[in-house]
């Protein structure tokens, strides 16, 4: 990274261009989110050498949703090993919207990744625990690990979401259909839903990325929280498919491993350099944020981040 005034100058001036970006429209299938003001806009970007660079809302809390996807990931790779975790979730990209369930039945039942809900629910399902409400709590306290600070559920939007989530709930029969849960399907999905309701901020999801960037240390805290070849793994499956049936064009375009939520976060991942995180509500069709998309393009071509790349480009302004 340049030094600490540059990359702070940065983030506010790519705060700055897209504050006003009106494309995009928030989420409204989990009832709750439809009543979030599309303005707010918060970005960070937390360095390993624990440098802090915030601009706008980046401290507004709004629930994780499918960021926690990343983490719970990693720690499950934790607890169970790169092997059995790539054989039961699987790591390749579905093509196909983060809650189908075609993919499921074109897959015989396979998952396929981490990073869409059926593969998100497999994955928590591995959690080790030996109720649900036990692989709840060491959920809530690996997320906290990387975070650095308790994370809290946010009682509204795991209510809103529980009373509406039909479909997670039939990808979640789907699955012990095929024979892919050993675990009761409503009870693990439930623990799902409290996942995707903890409370973050776009200050949080970069310390929670910079934590990845770091080999597993929270940069922050001076705590291990996995492995290093767990950052890896996690880091290589994410980049394949964070952005759901959109990850090849953010990775062509953007060049950054990242993970996207439809509460309007996104959190990029700068291997051994830090990580940005990102909120604003209005999302495109795939469900990923667009200023916060936007905002993470213009500093990984201004500071140089695409893994991709040689040399810093100048920013651009779509
Ligand atoms: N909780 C949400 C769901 O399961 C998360 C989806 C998302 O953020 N893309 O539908």
């Amino acid at each position: 990274m340049p030094g600490w005034d540059q990359v702070d100058r940065l983030v506010r001036d790519a705060h700055r261009s897209y504050a006003t970006d009106p494309e995009g429209t928030v989420a409204d299938y989990i009832p709750v989110l439809a009543e979030t003001d599309p303005d707010l806009f918060g970005l960070a970007v937390i360095e390993v050498d624990g440098g802090i660079h915030d601009a706008g809302d980046a401290t507004h809390a709004f629930s994780i949703q499918s960021i926690s996807k990343l983490f719970v990931y990693a720690l499950v790779i934790q607890e169970v090993g790169h092997a059995p975790v790539r054989e039961i979730v699987g790591v390749n990209n579905t093509g196909l919207p983060f809650n189908s369930l075609i993919a499921l039945e074109l897959n015989d039942g396979h998952p396929m990744n981490p990073m869409v809900n059926a593969g998100a629910i497999a994955t928590t399902a591995l959690m080790p625990g030996s109720t649900t409400a036990e692989q709840w709590e060491r959920v809530r306290e690996g997320l906290s690990a990387f975070a650095g600070r308790p994370l809290s559920l946010n009682g509204e939007v795991y209510r809103s979401e529980a009373a509406t989530n039909d479909r997670n709930r039939a990808i979640g029969r789907l699955l012990r259909s095929y024979g892919r849960l050993s675990v009761d399907p409503d009870e693990i999905v439930d623990v799902y839903t409290r996942q995707c309701a903890l409370d973050v901020t776009a200050h949080d999801l970069a310390v929670m990325g910079a934590t990845l960037a770091d080999g597993g240390v929270n940069p922050i805290t001076g705590r291990r929280v996995v492995d290093a070849e767990v950052c890896r793994d996690a880091l290589a499956v994410v980049a394949a498919t964070g952005l759901y049936e959109r990850s090849g064009e953010w990775l062509f375009e953007i060049g950054l491993p990242a993970k996207s939520g439809v509460s309007g976060g996104i959190v990029a991942v700068v291997p051994g350099k830090g990580a940005i995180g990102a909120f604003s509500p209005r999302l495109d069709a795939a469900g990923n944020s667009v200023r916060s998309q936007r905002a993470i393009g213009y500093l990984s071509r201004a500071l140089g981040l695409n893994l991709f790349a040689s040399a810093p480009a100048a920013p651009f302004r779509s």
